[in-house]
């Protein structure tokens, strides 16, 4: 029994009959906890008393082919479709655009799935149907939600079911839009595979019966996505699918990079992609390699050549390229580099977070105001260089909480600076510090990278607990999604065992890079699910993104991804590269395509598949 049907009689019902007799552990109750309507406080411990279920992470739901679940008494539960309830998707007067989005969603995707449209209402409304946000809430409903929602933290969320009305209710208006993302994942069988590609079932009708999920909080607290790359070329190939995909996959932050001067702007950034993060309620960050973006040469390297980098050959080089580099110890680079991010931000008020990188090279300044005078070789000359980059952040982001205490001022342990300075200063709490774990895979590795025996990782593994000692806020930066030349296949146990540690040494936030055009769907959608959630099984991330994704070539398609991870696992330990498994894939390619039958968009992601991985169909 679901906890609605148990908890249903506290409220008189909400559906179409009152029911007086509930059954508790196989024995029925008669009138034990219905009207009068109790108290909140005594509706919560009795709800509490009769939980049953409930999830607290992120269950799988039902396959495409399921959506939905059929119950007997339909009055008890919601039907939707031909032949379903009059229903209606409810929102307060008062919700915020993430919420008013989340309805105009579900009803775009209910429509789609049963060719039926619900009306959006303001306010409360008793008709069956949906409850979006707290705003429509009955006060005993409330009082419900509010017990589930207890310490799930800003991104936890409700998908509960009082009789014929499905409260989808989140701790902020982002996870009220994550409540029917989750929903229309679960209950109806959509997918968010890749970008741009929504599965939707058809059903003429679905019949829900009760839920009760309770989801979150999240493992870790920034679930990112960088955007890139970023420019106007980009804007509609990539980008607005990007922050779209996200948020149905409950990252919550979307880092725009546009890596230089002017590419914001020029891709009409307010316009077209602030208003998307806006309405979903995202965190924005805005940056990249951004010491030219700070400081241009073309405005500062005439008349102030030293607040460029002094290189090793005693030149300056102030050209506007990735070589560019600043002086970060000069007290006027701090001032202004300062000044110009804060007018920024007045131009661009939305702005959570921004970043200030270094160009994406390893120049930088040989002063010896930013060296000090131990640094006697590279290593330790880059050590005493990453110490003033850090003093010049927090100097930096001084200056820019003083005028915007709400955004935040990335610092980004990359290239150069990854080690962490062992005597260096501790970041400012308006500081969030990012390790980018560079080089990339598979550069680096395809091996976990706590075990990993490789040098590069060997290197990189105890600067993770480093960083982490010196700051309030901090991420770690990987390449989840690579480019073809570089990588094109699973990772999915990798990405898991990665973030299960980065998780255990206390990493509050992950973030993927995009890293060309490129989407790596499975290991996307994996690393958007581990985010959330990192003890989720590898083998059950495959299935659920198969059945999705392939349809009816779901059951041949998981094996092939399987064979992928079992070769990739099996090299882990050895010298040897993984073992892709060339044979079985190809007879389970084969298969796959015999099952697609008539079913157009299973066979081209099929055939996608092989073509991806060099095999002879299509
Ligand atoms: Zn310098």
């Amino acid at each position: 029994m679901g906890i609605a049907d148990a908890i249903r009689p506290l409220f008189g019902g909400g559906g179409r009959r009152r029911v007086r007799t509930v059954v508790l552990d196989g024995e029925p109750v008669t009138n034990a906890l219905s009207a009068p309507l109790l108290s909140p406080d005594d509706a919560r411990a009795a709800y509490a008393a009769i939980r049953g279920g409930g999830t607290q992470g992120l269950s799988m739901g039902s396959p495409p082919a399921l959506g939905g679940e059929i119950v007997d008494d339909v009055a008890e539960g919601l039907s939707l479709g031909a032949g379903g309830n009059d229903a209606a998707i409810a929102v307060a007067p008062t919700a915020e655009a993430p919420e008013r989005f989340a309805a105009e969603e579900l009803q775009r995707y209910v429509e789609q799935v049963t060719a039926s449209r619900l009306p959006i209402v303001e306010g409360y409304c008793s008709r069956p149907g949906f409850i979006l946000g707290w705003g429509s809430l009955r006060e005993e409903e409330a009082a419900v939600a509010e017990g589930e929602l207890a310490g799930r933290g800003e991104d936890g969320y409700l998908m509960h079911s009082f009789g014929s009305r499905i409260a989808l209710v989140g701790n902020s208006p982002r996870a009220t839009l994550y409540a029917v993302y989750h929903f229309l994942e679960k209950y109806l069988g959509c997918g968010w595979c890749v970008p741009g590609e929504d599965v939707v079932p058809r059903r003429p009708t679905i019949r829900l019966g009760a839920m009760a999920d309770a989801v979150g909080p999240p493992d870790f607290t920034l679930r990112q996505l960088i955007l890139y790359p970023y420019g106007p070329q980009w804007m509609h190939v990539n980008t607005l699918r990007h922050v779209d995909w996200l948020a149905k996959n409950r990252l919550n932050w979307a880092h725009a990079a546009p890596n230089g001067p002017g590419v914001w702007e020029a891709s009409r950034s307010r316009e077209l992609l602030v208003p998307e993060v806006r309405r979903r309620g995202l965190h924005l960050q805005v940056g990249g390699h951004t010491f030219s973006l700070w400081l241009p040469p073309d405005r500062y390297a005439e008349s102030h050549p030293e607040f460029y980098a002094l290189l090793d050959d005693d030149s300056r080089r102030a050209d506007g390229t990735h070589e560019t580099s600043l002086c970060v110890s000069n007290p006027q680079v701090i001032e202004t580099v300062a000044a110009n991010i804060n007018a920024w931000l007045e131009a661009n008020p939305e702005v959570d977070a921004v970043d200030l990188w270094h160009n994406d090279s390893y120049t930088y300044c040989h002063c010896p105001n930013c060296l000090s005078p131990g640094a006697v070789d590279e290593a330790s000359a880059r050590l005493a260089y990453t110490a003033t980059y850090v003093r010049f952040v927090n100097e930096v982001a001084r200056r820019v909480g003083a005028r915007h205490p709400r955004v935040l001022v990335n610092l980004l342990a990359y290239a150069m600076t990854t080690a962490c300075p062992p005597a260096g200063e501790r970041c400012d709490d308006n500081v969030l510090v990012g390790l980018c774990l560079f080089p990339r895979p598979p550069q680096r590795t395809l091996k976990p990278i706590e075990t990993s025996d490789l040098p590069t990782d060997a290197w990189l593994r105890p600067q993770i607990p480093a960083w982490r000692r010196v700051c309030r806020r901090y991420y770690i930066y990987e390449y989840y999604t690579w480019a073809a030349e570089y990588h094109k296949w699973t990772a999915v146990s990798m990405i898991a065992e990665d973030l299960r540690y980065f998780l255990r040494i206390g990493v509050d936030g992950v973030s993927s890079d995009q890293w060309g055009p490129y989407w790596y769907p499975l290991n996307m959608y994996a690393f958007a699910r581990l985010a959330w959630q990192v003890d989720l099984e590898p083998d059950a991330l495959l299935q659920d993104f198969c059945d999705r994704y392939y349809g009816p070539a779901a059951q041949p398609m998981t094996a092939y991804w399987r064979a992928l991870e079992e070769g990739l696992r099996e090299s882990w330990h050895t010298d040897r590269p993984p073992d892709w498994r060339d044979e079985a894939r190809l007879g389970l390619i084969r298969e796959a395509l015999e099952s697609t039958g008539d079913d157009g968009d299973a066979r081209r992601r099929v055939l996608a598949t092989a073509e991806l991985h060099d095999l002879p169909f299509g």
